[in-house]
Formats: structure tokens, sequence, C-alpha cells
């Protein structure tokens, strides 16, 4: 379903990914795991177009994405939900998820959509009319996903939906991205959290200094002795 390949991008004179190859298939949630700064947000801000790549290649459901504007990608099925969440916290709630539908003609549908973000977080629905920035850092989460299903994507990037979120939120997270998988979203997720999410995803990939260092079947990574010491802290 997606293809990066050779990937290598800079700010300004600073090398962050250097030449980085991954692929997703139908289905999948796929995690890229690492410490900080090792790349992970640069590599989905690449694939939606938010920065563009000095060379390499990001191919979505056989075509070359590479460098095309941001809501034409949205459109094509890709949703990314940023780090930090980034809801907007003079909005509604409403308005929020509504906004995640921008690419979106169909008031019919939109309105399915809702019903069902809604149905997957009821307390989204009781919130409705609530001003964004009233929310908690784990309900603020949920709208940021909430709002990136609004587009109905194929395809959903997650940076750090797990960060700054307590034990018992963070189990909800991650079974809620079980949910959306298992439903027929395909997910690439990116953590630092890597326990959490070896467990959730089919593969995995470790980067380092903007690297491609390891990768295969999540079940294996959490057994490897590399990946124990240097992300489980065993
Ligand atoms: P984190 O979990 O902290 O976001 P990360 O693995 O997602 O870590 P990136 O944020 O992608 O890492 O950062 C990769 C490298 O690029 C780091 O060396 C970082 O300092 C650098 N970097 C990231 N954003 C910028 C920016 N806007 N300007 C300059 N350098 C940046």
């Amino acid at each position: 379903m997606l293809e990066v390949k050779d990937l290598e991008v800079y700010y300004g004179l600073i090398k962050a990914l250097h030449g980085v190859s991954f692929e997703v298939k139908q289905g999948e949630i796929v995690t890229l795991i690492g410490a900080n700064g090792a790349g992970k947000s640069t590599t989905l801000r690449t694939i939606s177009s938010l920065i563009k790549p000095k060379t390499g290649t990001i191919t979505f459901q056989g075509q070359d994405i590479t460098g095309k504007a941001p809501h034409t990608i949205v459109a094509q099925g890709l949703s990314h939900v940023p780090e930090g969440r980034k809801v907007i916290g003079d909005m509604t709630v409403l308005e929020n998820l509504r906004m995640g539908a921008f690419t979106r003609g169909d008031k019919g549908e939109i309105a399915a959509s809702l019903d069902e973000v809604f149905a997957r977080f009821p307390r989204l629905k009781e919130r409705a009319n609530q001003l964004a920035g009233t929310l908690s850092g784990g309900e603020q989460q949920m709208l940021a996903i909430g709002r990136g299903i609004m587009s109905k994507p194929k395809l959903l990037l997650l940076d750090e939906p797990s960060m700054g979120l307590s034990p018992k939120l963070v189990e909800e997270i991650f079974s809620i991205i079980s949910t959306i998988n298992s439903q027929g979203t395909t997910i690439l997720l990116v953590e630092q959290n890597a326990f959490m999410a070896l467990q959730v995803a089919h593969r995995a990939y470790v980067l380092e200094t903007g690297r491609v260092v390891l990768s295969g079947d999540a079940k294996k990574l959490q057994k490897d002795e590399k990946v124990r010491s240097a992300y489980l802290g065993e």
C-alpha cells in the first residue's frame, strides 16, 4: 500500500534522514520505533508532504505522491494524526471533527463517519459542543484520532499517540488502534513506547539517527537482544 524508498531529508544543513526505506502492506499495523530525534516524525511529515525530501520516493497505492500537495494526499486516503495532538482549542469537538472531513463532499457520508467516531469515542459525543481546549489530554488524543478518521483514510499515520497519557489511557489508545485496524484501516504508527507498539503491530522498523537499523516481525523484534536492551529497558 505504501512504499518509501531512499528518503533523504534535510532541515537546512542538518541531515535528518539518511536514505530511509520501508513498506506498509494493506491491512497491517507497522510501527517505526526509535529514540528521541531518530527521525520518526520527520518520516511521517515527509510522507504527508509537509516536508519535501531531497531525494527518494513515496508510492501510495501504486501512485507516486512525492512532493504532491498535502490536501490531495489526504483526498487519496492518507491521513496524518500529528504528534502533540494539535486539536484546535477554541473550536468545539464537533467543529474539529468536521474539519477532518474537509476533502469530502457527500454530507450523508460525512454524517455516517461522525456517527462512527461517536460510537467509538462516546466521550467525544458527550462533549461534542465543548471547546476542544477544555478536554483532558486523553480526550484530546481521542479527538485527534477521531478527526483523522473523518477523512475516511485507507492509511492512518499516527505520531506518538501515547505521549503524555496515563498507563490506563495508553492501554485504551492502543486497544482503539487495534480495533480501527481490524475494521479495515491500515496503520503506520510512530512510537517511543516500543513495548506497546510492538504488542499491537504486525511488523516494525527500528530507526537510529535517520537510518533503518533493524526490521522484521514485531513479535520477533520483541525478543531481539538489541531491541530489548535499547528500547524495552531490559
Ligand atoms: P521525537 O520523538 O523527539 O519527535 P523523532 O524520532 O520523531 O523524535 P524527528 O523529530 O524526526 O525525530 O527529528 C529528527 C532529527 O531532525 C533530529 O536530529 C532533530 O533535531 C531534527 N529536527 C527535527 N525537526 C527539526 C526542525 N524543524 N528544524 C531543525 N531540525 C529538526
